[in-house]
């Protein structure tokens, strides 16, 4: 997603409003890939403030995420506010004197911004590397690996010591 600024650069105190759809292309957490089912939303507010262009504004989509108990996919909203700055490298010197961090600041060349990929850095800070489809997923059965959430099984349910645990596996094969 390329966000063109010639027009709001012109304009100091003018604020443009967009209303996006993103196709976010799959993101790589740990092992897992996560895809959106759809294009997600994004509502965006383009503010000239001088040196700094604003990027206000909300994203939601929706994916699905891998929870870390049971290991079934299950539906995950992501949907967060961000507030991202921009500023053109012509206008970069003196930038200290308008920002308070200007190491936050994504500096830019030529009229548009790669706004596409500060959405993405977003949705990985956004997104949790581990989670879970319900706080109270059973999990799996360390012994037999059924879906505690759909199945019981007749493992017995005492705390076992780990090295008991591997042996039982192997007698178990
Ligand atoms: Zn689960
Ligand atoms: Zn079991």
């Amino acid at each position: 997603m390329f966000i063109d600024l010639t027009k709001i650069r012109k304009i100091p105190g003018k604020t443009f409003h967009f209303d996006l759809l993103e196709d976010v292309k799959p993101l790589i957490l740990g092992n897992d890939r996560v895809e959106f089912l759809s294009p997600a939303q994004v509502s965006l507010d383009v503010k000239n403030t001088g040196k700094v262009i604003a990027f206000t504004g909300r994203f939601d989509g929706d994916t699905e995420l891998v929870c870390s108990r049971c290991v079934e996919r299950y539906p995950y909203h992501a949907g967060f506010d961000f507030k991202e700055e921009f500023c053109h490298e012509f206008d970069a010197p003196g930038l200290s004197e308008e920002v308070r961090d200007p190491e936050d600041v994504h500096i830019f060349q030529g009229n548009k911004v790669d706004f596409g990929s500060v959405l993405r850095e977003n949705l990985y800070l956004h997104i949790p590397m581990k989670s879970v489809c319900d706080e109270n997923c059973k999990g799996l059965c360390v012994l037999c690996g059924v879906n505690l959430n759909n199945e019981t099984c007749k493992c017995t349910k005492e705390e076992i010591d780990p090295r008991m645990e591997v042996l039982k596996r192997y007698f178990n094969r």
